[in-house]
């Protein structure tokens, strides 16, 4: 008898491959199976007689073979099957290619369903690659003739495979799977059952039926969530942190040392930050600002803090460039304020110490490690003391780094990191748990902040800084490109500096993560840069930036850039977050259409930081309807956030930092939007946990909780 842990080598028909492709879509039992979820269907449910086939609809047919056979195509290497099915109204032939095994399944005289779209080619009218299913005297159809579903292929796992091993698993499961939801939800919210839902969403009777069972499956994807973010919460707030008072003066002092005026966003923003500072439990709040909107100042003024209080504070970057960028502007920030600050990259590690009057050092990693053991400086004068602010990469999480007296850990955007490097950094505790602050500057659409963070823990700068221009903003076809590259030689003249930006490193990048054929003819970096230096602005000063350089090499082009020894940088993604190169006004972005929104927003946003005018502009070829729509919604609107809810909008929330981290089944995905959703969902979380904070007789919802731990790692 099947159960719900029972794993998958004890089903019929799952030989010793399968076992470990399924292991490796972690589908270990039962369980896992039913809870792997298509992302789509395919809507076969339209059944016609073969006379009233339309060309280029889905449609299904029931007939008998009446002839099927398999040739060899010499000229293109190719195996096609044909047949000729027919009923009571007409004859129709079908068409597969490369599928020589096929008349070993489809015989002469067997009645068969065929799922597809009929097209015309070489003046015969055919299904081609049509979806097939004999007819069982007794039993419906399962791959046509229906709402068909359709699953995440992966492990070359067909769909097929997956609804031919599934159906009779839930039907020998029958109504036995248990209720996950409390009745309370399920009533209140007007939910689908468990057992009708599963059944439903791999195999639906209807459009209407498949939603709900969508809706029921959302609604506990969100409630699970919810339930698992209030724990934690609820058990973070009875762990102890060091309450860091705020120091006012010193804040008073710092704000007024530097040569412009906090914008309100920025101020109220370190306000709520250094409010929970003070709070003996530890702090996790989210720190949103759009690009340029002074996000650094604000983690310089809750790094003071804490380092005067003599707690350290580890302040991660996602890349090198950013590492060292940070490094340079908060020791400038602090110079006048007796910190001495760290920098561990990869391999040079920098110090800047009081002691030397503020002069970078390069000191060995020994050193530095042990400096980071030591106690900080308390701000006594004792000058041999410890770090006070540790600033770096991914290596601050190494074993070998080990804090004397963390107290606060800062994340810059922190979407680049996983989940996990981030619970390693938190779990670098002592005795207490380092107060959490997480930069972003990929706004998180409201319903998703609200889903994955809660309303209470965000701050968010919502204005740029005064003074700022808006970036003008074109796309830029083919014909006009001459023009731009001259209005680009304009701009240098008058002493500014350009971004190129190109999708990829070489022309034909085989490294490529995405392997697709819609890539072939996107800009290289390096072909662009062979061509504008010797081609298109001899005269000018090019240099080139990317990923597979090494650190000292990408720190040398970043210095000149920097340092107004080159004109133009012509660069891949790498330059994407962060980089603060005031007098660059000029974005030239390549292959603009490949980008989503919201990195498009972000290379937007490394220019525009001063007084001048800077301009962003967009390449692109063939952009396809829904691309064009994402530039567009680029030149039309400069607002982060409202971008972000346009991406959701358009690409949906797939594509969303956060939404993947959960690990929310695809046809869930779609709930993210639902604002009244995740509101109920979270009302019913805070209900229940309010009566059963232990989830005592929830006995189900606690194992579910103990999975999702597993899937998202969170400390
Ligand atoms: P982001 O939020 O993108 O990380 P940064 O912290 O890098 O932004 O700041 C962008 C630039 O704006 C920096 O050069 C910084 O010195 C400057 N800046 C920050 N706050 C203000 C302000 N209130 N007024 C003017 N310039 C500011
Ligand atoms: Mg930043």
């Amino acid at each position: 008898m099947i159960t719900l842990s029972t794993p998958i080598e004890k089903l019929s028909g799952i030989g010793p491959v399968y076992q470990k492709k399924l292991k490796r879509l972690k589908i270990k039992t039962v369980n896992d199976l039913i809870f792997h979820f298509p992302h789509r269907y395919e809507d076969f449910s339209n059944m016609v007689p073969i006379s009233k086939v339309k060309i280029n609809e889905v449609c299904t047919i029931k007939g008998r073979i009446i002839e099927i056979n398999t040739a060899r195509t010499w000229k293109r290497k190719m195996y096609i099957t044909h047949a000729i099915i027919e009923d009571t109204t007409g004859a129709i032939k079908a068409i597969w290619f490369n599928q020589p095994y096929l008349t070993k399944t489809l015989k002469q005289d067997d009645h068969v369903y065929i799922s597809g779209k009929v097209t015309i080619s070489d003046t015969e009218i055919a299904f081609s690659s049509p979806s097939f299913e004999k007819v069982q005297s007794n039993e419906e159809a399962t791959h046509t003739a229906r709402l068909v579903p359709v699953y995440p292929e992966t492990e070359s796992v067909s769909s097929k495979w997956i609804r031919f091993i599934l159906k009779p698993v839930l039907k020998e499961l029958g109504n036995k799977i248990p209720e996950t939801l409390p009745e309370q939800a399920i009533t209140e919210n007007n939910l689908m059952p468990i057992n009708q839902a599963v059944w439903q969403i791999h195999f639906p009777d209807s459009k209407e039926l498949a939603q709900q069972a969508t809706k029921r499956f959302s609604f506990e994807e969100l409630f699970f969530i919810q339930l698992f973010i209030l724990r934690e919460r609820m058990k973070l707030s009875q762990e102890k942190a060091i309450s860091l008072p705020m120091d006012i003066n010193l804040t008073k002092k710092l704000v007024n040392s530097l040569s412009f005026k906090l914008t309100d966003g920025q101020r109220k923003s370190a306000f709520q930050i250094l409010k929970d500072l003070e709070k003996p439990r530890p702090m996790n709040r989210l720190l949103e600002g759009d690009v340029g909107s002074g996000k650094t100042i604000v983690a310089a003024i809750a790094a003071l803090n804490t380092a005067r209080k003599g707690y350290q504070v580890a302040f991660m970057a996602p890349t090198e460039i950013l590492a060292k960028q940070h490094f340079k502007s908060v020791s400038d920030t602090l110079q006048d304020f007796n910190v001495d600050i760290g920098l561990l990259t990869g391999k040079q590690d920098q110090f800047r110490s009081r002691k030397l009057r503020n002069q970078v050092v390069e000191i060995s990693r020994k050193k530095l490690l042990e400096k980071t053991k030591g106690k900080p400086s308390e701000y006594t004068n004792n000058l041999e003391t410890g770090i006070d602010i540790l600033i770096g990469t991914h290596a601050l999480i190494q074993d070998t780094v080990k804090f004397g007296k963390l107290g606060l850990v800062i994340l810059d955007e922190q979407h680049r990191f996983g989940v996990n490097q981030r619970a390693s950094l938190i779990a670098q505790k002592t005795d207490l748990i380092p107060h959490l602050l997480s930069m972003t500057a990929t706004p998180i659409p409201r319903t998703l902040a609200l889903t994955i963070f809660g309303d209470l823990d965000l701050s968010i700068i919502d204005q740029l800084p005064k003074g700022r221009k808006k970036i003008i903003t074109q796309i830029v076809n083919s014909k006009e490109r001459n023009q731009t590259y001259q209005f680009i030689k304009r701009e240098v003249k008058k002493g500014r500096q350009v971004f190129v930006i190109c999708p990829r490193i070489d022309k034909d990048d085989e490294q490529d993560e995405i392997k697709n054929s819609s890539w072939t003819g996107v800009k290289g970096a390096k072909e662009e840069y062979d061509k504008l230096s010797k081609k298109i602005f001899p005269k000018l000063k090019i240099s080139i930036l990317h990923g597979k350089m090494t650190t000292k090499e990408k720190d040398q082009i970043m210095y000149d850039f920097k340092n107004k020894k080159t004109d133009i940088l012509v660069s891949t993604s790498v330059v994407e977050v962060g980089v603060d190169i005031p007098n660059a006004t000029v974005m030239m972005i390549e292959g603009s259409e490949r980008f989503g929104l919201a990195q498009l927003h972000q290379f937007r946003g490394r220019v525009g930081r001063s007084k001048y005018q800077s301009y962003c502009f967009l390449f692109t070829t063939h952009p396809s309807r829904q691309s064009y729509q994402r530039l567009k919604a680029l030149v039309d609107c400069h607002d982060g956030f409202t971008l972000a809810e346009k991406d959701l909008a358009i690409r949906g929330p797939g594509s969303f930092v956060g939404a993947r981290q959960w690990g929310i089944p695809d046809l869930m995905m779609g709930s993210l939007k639902d604002i009244v959703l995740v509101e109920k969902t979270r009302q019913t979380a805070k209900e229940i946990l309010a009566q059963d904070p232990e989830l005592k007789s929830y006995p189900l919802m606690r194992i579910r909780l103990d999975k999702f731990r597993d899937r998202v790692h969170l400390e």
